[in-house]
């Protein structure tokens, strides 16, 4: 039976060391700044910019919310951006995706300042990724490192298979696996195969985004197994993309959704904005 990796207890470690390092900052007279930017009211948004909110507060840094109707266009979205770019009191400029069809969601990324990107998305940054360079990470992929890490598991020199090439998670993650000098391939809809290719990882990643899609026919015996799949069943219920029940039995370490990469994103995102304070 697998042992789990409990996200909920790192994440929590991480932010009490966040907390630790914002008031030392402020003992030195540095205050961190985080714009969070929304447009429209989508529910799920409105939850997700809530628990950032009170990520912030939690760790001490000052959120300034920008609540903006639906119907803001995205030159008014742009002008927003740039005068935060502008601002010295303004480290870190968070746009909640996603935004309403009439904005070109590319157009307002690349429009933020690479040294506020907080969430890691902008091309400069993603560019620093792959050449080794220092930069904002992608949070859900960099949460998925701390995870391994912090649970003591090796990344150097092992077989780590990601399944999924998305820009916000798969792509990321492969270069930080690399990064990490894991041997790494990547999985996507037209790879033929699939289980011969996963059951070689002594990491699997899954992002595939469908429910409980991955049994133990695609793991080897003893495997690491991360799942970053969230969704809700019929009964409200969060699943993950890893058939847990089938796959704990065979993996050495499982994620549990939820619990498990889950409570990582917004903890990496705090680091993100802790990090910006130097910039
Ligand atoms: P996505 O739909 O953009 O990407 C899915 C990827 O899976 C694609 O690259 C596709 O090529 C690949 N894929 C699809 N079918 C496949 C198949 N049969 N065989 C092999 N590969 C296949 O999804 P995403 O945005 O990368 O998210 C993946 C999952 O992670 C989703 O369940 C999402 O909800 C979840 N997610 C969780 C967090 C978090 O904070 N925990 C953050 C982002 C995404």
């Amino acid at each position: 039976m697998a042992q789990l990796i409990d996200g909920k207890k790192i994440s929590a470690e991480i932010k009490d060391e966040l907390k630790e390092k914002v008031a030392a900052l402020k003992a030195e007279g540095r205050e961190i700044t985080l714009a969070v930017i929304q447009v429209g009211n989508d529910k799920a948004s409105t939850v997700y910019v809530g628990n950032k909110k009170k990520a912030c507060e939690y760790i001490g840094v000052r959120s300034l919310a920008y609540e903006l109707p639906e119907e803001t266009t995205e030159e008014e979205l742009l002008n927003l951006v740039k005068e935060l770019n502008a601002r010295k009191d303004v480290n870190g400029i968070l746009v909640q995706l996603p935004l309403p069809a009439h904005i070109y969601e590319d157009r307002i990324l690349l429009a933020i300042d690479p040294d506020k990107d907080v969430d890691g998305f902008h091309p400069v940054n993603v560019g620093r990724l792959w050449i080794g360079e220092e930069g904002f990470l992608s949070c859900t992929p960099a949460g998925v490192i701390q995870l391994l890490k912090r649970t003591g598991i090796e990344i150097s020199g092992k077989n780590c298979v990601v399944i999924g090439r998305s820009n916000i998670v798969g792509k990321p993650m492969a270069a930080l696996l690399l990064r990490e000098n894991g041997t790494v391939t990547i999985c996507h809809s037209r790879t033929k195969n699939l289980a011969e290719v996963t059951k070689q990882a002594d990491i699997l990643v899954v992002a595939i985004g469908k429910p409980n899609y991955i049994t133990a026919d695609y793991v080897k015996e003893g495997a690491v197994v991360i799942d970053v799949g969230i969704h809700r069943n019929a009964d409200n219920k969060l699943t993950g993309d890893v058939d847990f029940e089938s796959v704990s039995e065979k993996a050495s370490y499982i994620t549990p959704v939820p619990g498990g990469v889950g409570p990582m994103t917004i903890a990496m995102l705090m680091c993100n904005v802790v990090r910006s304070v130097g910039k």
